[in-house]
């Protein structure tokens, strides 16, 4: 079969891939435990699983605008007044199946062949493939844990071509959890201010950060940065909606029309009852929260604790998202450790150490290669208690095997 050379550029979403095998392999009665999809453990909060019983009983089953309902535009528009002070109109809001369903359809609206995309690394593993599939090209900073893996302005400005057509600001990150301060933020608008250049902030961990880090956005630097600057951000993270597939956009409004006019050749209205629920996330009570956010601070003391306790293992402490991205080169110079390598014969470090983890440890954890940094690996902590310990513990155990 011959298929397109777009199909042909991209790979599976390993994220995806890792979670896939770890259930298969749960289903075949093996004990694995999972740290693949970061994917809250919580079940969605009953006030949203009610408004969706109700939108069903009440026959809101039926197609939507493509662009989604006014009523969840006009949550979103408080959310961004409420949570953000940024003020938006709702035509410049538009409604997607789910934050890469948002970010998919931006590319394709704004991306020509050969433009170029500033990505930081590590990266989500979607954010290269989905450019690629625009036709696009990109380029990759690499950031170190030892820098708290922050890209530098000066970073940036080297990297800047006439081809540049946006920078991804994805903070907290996926997957290394660190965050930009607003000062931070402020200093990378400088470089950006006077170009063409669209930021894109990926805000979808907004609101799980730790020890009392003040999430910003690059559109809170200044009138011109709000102007010029596309957020994407939906439900699934915040409120344990990832099923539910609802995501948005809010920036220019040319933009906005363009995804609406894909959108309706494409998906049409993302799912009525979903959208319905979406709205009693973000206007309903908000106070459901904390208790998830409770979990997520205990066991992000818990994870880095662990890992930076394992021979050979080093954890960034990140400020915000549910991944712990801890450094394993120093496992790489253990003495067993070539006969990994020869077992997989991979030829990513990473990948070997992670198929090592499932066979040995019997737990699933994502390559940090698939976030373009053969030195880490990833795992979400979006996942119980008991689960982190057993899983540390198998970890833990199966790296003192190859000192
Ligand atoms: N964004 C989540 C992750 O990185 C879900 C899976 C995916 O879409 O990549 O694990």
């Amino acid at each position: 079969m011959e298929f397109s050379k777009r199909i042909l550029k991209i790979k599976p979403s390993p994220t995806i891939a890792v979670t896939s095998m770890a259930n298969s392999l749960k289903s075949q009665g093996v004990d694995i435990i999972g740290f693949g999809a970061g994917e809250p453990d919580f079940d969605t909060p009953k006030n949203i699983r009610t408004a969706a019983i109700n939108a069903i009983e009440s026959g809101k089953t039926r197609y939507t605008p493509s662009g989604g309902i006014p009523e969840l535009k006009n949550a979103v528009v408080k959310k961004f007044k409420r949570d953000n002070n940024l003020e938006y109109d709702q035509s410049e809001v538009i409604i997607n199946c789910g934050g890469k369903h948002s970010f998919y359809n931006l590319m394709q609206v704004l991306i020509d062949e050969g433009d170029e995309v500033i990505i930081q690394a590590p990266y989500w593993v979607s954010y290269p493939d989905i450019v690629l599939l625009a036709g696009g090209k990109p380029v990759i900073i690499n950031t170190e844990s030892d820098t708290g893996f922050k890209i530098t302005p000066k970073q940036i400005a080297e990297n800047i071509t006439k081809k540049t057509k946006a920078i991804i600001i994805n903070s907290p990150s996926n997957p290394t959890g660190t965050a930009y301060s607003m000062d931070e933020l402020s200093k990378i608008a400088e470089v950006i201010e006077n170009t063409d250049i669209i930021p894109i902030s990926d805000d979808i961990y907004e609101a799980i950060t730790f020890d009392g880090f003040k999430f910003h956005n690059i559109a809170n630097v200044s009138d011109a940065m709000k102007k010029k600057t596309i957020i994407i951000n939906g439900v699934s993270k915040t409120y344990a909606m990832t099923g539910w597939r609802i995501g948005y956009i809010a920036g220019n409004r040319d933009i906005v029309n363009k995804i609406d006019i894909l959108q309706g050749q494409s998906t049409s209205n993302p799912t009525t009852i979903s959208q319905w629920a979406a709205v009693e996330a973000l206007t309903g009570d908000q106070s459901v929260l904390s208790e998830m956010m409770i979990a997520f601070h205990r066991r992000r003391k818990f994870v880095v604790d662990e890992l930076n306790s394992i021979p050979g293992i080093s954890c960034y402490n990140p400020e915000g998202a549910f991944y712990a991205f801890p450094r394993v080169s120093e496992i790489y110079k253990f003495k067993k450790w070539n006969s990994i390598a020869e077992k997989y014969k991979d030829p990513y470090k990473s990948s070997s150490l992670c198929a090592y983890f499932m066979e040995e440890a019997r737990t699933a954890v994502v390559p940090g290669i698939a976030f373009g940094n053969d030195n880490y690996f990833r795992m979400s902590f979006a996942t119980s208690d008991e689960n982190l310990k057993e899983g540390l513990n198998r970890i833990r155990d199966a790296v003192e095997k190859l000192i």
